[in-house]
């Protein structure tokens, strides 16, 4: 399999190097020349599968290049970490509504799903590049990617980790987890202002010739763990079709009967690998789309124009506030009918005017698959607490993003039988003030206090490494400005 560039031009590239590239040469994201189809043997055959085995075969259809035994031992390997059998379990709450749990991993959010196997990925594919240099992997993160990312790379040979996050735009536990990182390769800087900031930033980087030539003097190559690489992309589609394939071989959906995914989404990468599910073949429905108070893709759905000129906020739901999808250039490809120039002129326009428009065409074929809606600060307190009492199921704020949309759309579509997962991204002990705030009233100042009196109120089993941060030591604490962001690589690449 091939990959070009979203933004067009003749670049085109093997899966290995697509994800240690990151980006395109022109600045685009890498997206496959076609999408691989799932026959119906093919999903008969993956019913009897283990997680670990779905994954490999639906990797192997982008990674044809990869060698199948090794990457189904890595995939193994990867699916090992996680607590418990099933590292995406389906959970029903009610009659045709069901969460699909992707928060089991060694971070507890659900972007261990693919960054417990992007290091594998990662090194196979420089081995298949021939590439001799270090690799220098530098991320921008809301909360998760940077933990997950550094979990997952810490003590890998020939790479170095470094991530940025918003000082003032992750939750206290999300900062402990990423300022306690063990590993003698990482590293770990906050930068003033927000995520799109930080984004832009490092952004910034990845395209700039000159940053590249001091790394490469320094012998280092620059990768990305950020959803914009395909190799976070990849294994973010298996459990879409393992979700599906768990409902039809618990007898709970047929064969063939088509489902909708409901989706806290912030990067657009969850979502968008759902997307790519649905075009390998997966029967799904509708996606809807869930954002919090940062709700510029609910508009986008709705109008057809990314307006970004808007105040941003910070909610209770971090990792969502996003105001740049940067995933949402891949839909866009798609819907354009993979136009390359005419992504190229738009992602231009977003950056020098922060607003573009797509036309009534593409915005006829995103809604054929794609509603978006939004849940306030109450909104999420209201549903947390609904399903709990309702249901006994805890969720956490992201999670509750996208109940309350999807409650939204059984309200206005009361004949709808379809089923609906939704999908949770995090456990709830990760933001244990406020979902503890909104199942109990309860308003506690410290996190592991938050977490004790979450477990009086629910029962739920605190995972070891959540509780664990409160007696590690802090090793990271460097405050900069975006502008100093690149001095802080340079002086990490040369310790
Ligand atoms: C990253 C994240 C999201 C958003 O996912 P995207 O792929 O960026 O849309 C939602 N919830 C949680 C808990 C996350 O960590």
């Amino acid at each position: 399999m091939q990959f070009v560039s979203t933004r067009g031009g003749k670049q085109k590239v093997k899966g290995a190097e697509a994800i240690v590239k990151g980006l395109a040469d022109n600045g685009g994201l890498f997206v496959p020349e076609k999408f691989p189809a799932v026959a119906a043997e093919e999903m008969q055959a993956m019913l009897s599968m283990s997680y670990p085995e779905r994954a490999a075969f639906i990797l192997k259809k982008y990674l044809d290049e990869y060698d199948e035994k090794q990457l189904l031992a890595a995939c193994e390997e990867a699916y090992s970490r996680f607590e418990g059998p099933d590292p995406a379990p389906l959970v029903k709450i009610d009659d045709g509504v069901y969460i699909l749990e992707l928060f089991h991993g060694p971070t507890c959010a659900f972007k261990d799903m693919a960054l417990t196997l992007l290091p594998y990925l990662l090194k196979k594919g420089c081995e298949i590049c021939g590439i001799k240099q270090k690799v220098l992997i530098l991320t921008a993160t809301s909360g998760d990617t940077g933990k997950a990312a550094l979990e997952g790379f810490k003590d890998a040979d020939g790479i170095k980790i470094m991530v940025f996050y918003p000082n003032d735009g992750v939750s206290k536990m999300q900062k402990l987890q990423m300022c306690t990182q063990d590993g003698s390769n990482v590293n770990v800087v906050a930068v003033k202002g927000n995520f799109d900031d930080c984004q832009t930033a490092v952004k910034a980087i990845f395209n700039s010739p000159e940053c590249a030539a001091a790394l490469r003097e320094k012998g280092y190559i620059l990768s990305s763990a950020n959803s914009i690489n395909f190799g976070r992309l990849a294994p973010q589609i298996v459990y879409y079709f393992s979700a599906y394939l768990d409902l039809v071989s618990s007898g709970q959906t047929e064969m063939g009967a088509q489902i909708d995914f409901c989706v806290p989404t912030g990067n657009f990468g969850n979502i968008l690998a759902a997307y790519y599910a649905k075009r390998m073949g997966l029967p799904i429905r509708r996606l809807h789309c869930a954002s919090n108070m940062n709700n510029i893709l609910t508009d986008f759905l709705a109008k057809g124009e990314y307006d970004a000129r808007r105040d941003f906020y910070k909610t209770t739901s971090p990792s969502m506030d996003i105001l740049i999808s940067s995933n949402l250039e891949r839909l866009l490809f798609e819907v354009s009918g993979r136009d390359g120039a005419l992504i190229a002129k738009r992602m231009e326009e977003l950056k020098k005017n922060k607003v573009y428009s797509v036309t009534p065409e593409e915005r006829a074929r995103i809604a054929e698959t794609f509603d978006g809606g939004w849940a306030n600060e109450d909104e999420v307190v209201e549903t947390v607490y609904d399903v709990f009492c309702d249901t006994g199921y805890t969720m956490d704020t992201h999670t509750g993003c996208a109940m309350k949309v999807a409650v939204d759309w059984f309200e206005k579509n009361k004949k709808d039988t379809t089923d609906m997962v939704v999908v949770a991204t995090a456990n709830p002990y990760k933001f244990p003030q406020d979902v503890l705030y909104a199942v109990t009233g309860n308003d506690v100042r410290d996190s592991f206090k938050g977490i004790k009196r979450l477990h009086a109120a629910t029962a739920m089993k605190v995972p070891a490494s959540l509780a664990g941060l409160k007696d590690m030591p802090v090793r990271f604490s460097a405050v900069v400005s975006a502008d100093k962001m690149f001095g802080e690589v340079l002086a990490f690449v040369s310790e």
